[in-house]
């Protein structure tokens, strides 16, 4: 038993979600109970080392957990947006998924040059995603020394990609 086994037993798993032969985790359970929401929270918090200045959030689920750790770490919230959804200009960044391709973007003037940022998500799978986020704050001239999840997903091995790119990455349930 790990210190985490309390949340693991707040999010259920759907299946055949959003696909057949998909798990889905779901963490909208996790989300509706206050206790696991608010240890949630101070557990990122507490893992987080160094000042932050920017914690980014991806659409949509990282939006809840970038907002609520921004307050704790006295950070600024900086919104990673499906392309086409942010009204000023932005800078984007492709990339794979199992089939064709996605884009997001970020506000061109979100930050200064050497804005330490966390990167928040709720779940890293292939690492798709915060990767691309990664490579696109950096493009803005972030630094993205970590990144944190409520969910990995070792066996797809995105957290060690992201590892292989300099990020320390945590996560609170395996
Ligand atoms: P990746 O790019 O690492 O393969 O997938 C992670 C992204 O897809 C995250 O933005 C995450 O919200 C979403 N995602 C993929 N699979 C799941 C899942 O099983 N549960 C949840 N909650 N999100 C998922």
């Amino acid at each position: 038993a790990n210190a985490n086994d309390d949340l693991k037993a707040l999010i259920r798993t759907i299946p055949d979600f959003p696909k057949p032969g998909i798990l889905f985790r779901d963490i909208t359970t996790l989300l509706l109970n206050p206790a696991g929401f608010a240890a949630s929270i101070a557990r990122m918090a507490d893992a987080t080392h160094g000042p932050i200045d920017l914690v980014a959030g991806i659409e949509a689920r990282g939006f809840l957990f970038a907002a609520a750790l921004a307050s704790p770490l006295k950070a600024g919230v900086l919104l990673i947006r499906k392309d086409g959804k942010l009204p000023g200009a932005t800078i984007a960044e492709d990339y794979a998924l199992e089939y064709g391709q996605d884009r997001i973007a970020m506000h061109a003037d979100a930050l200064a040059p050497g804005a330490r940022v966390l990167l928040v998500d709720d779940l890293i799978a292939t690492g798709g995603t915060a990767r691309a986020a990664i490579r696109l704050l950096r493009k803005a001239g972030a630094s993205v020394s970590q990144a944190q999840f409520l969910v990995d997903l070792p066996d797809l091995g995105g957290a060690k990609l992201l590892r292989d790119d300099g990020v320390d990455v945590s996560a609170l349930i395996s």
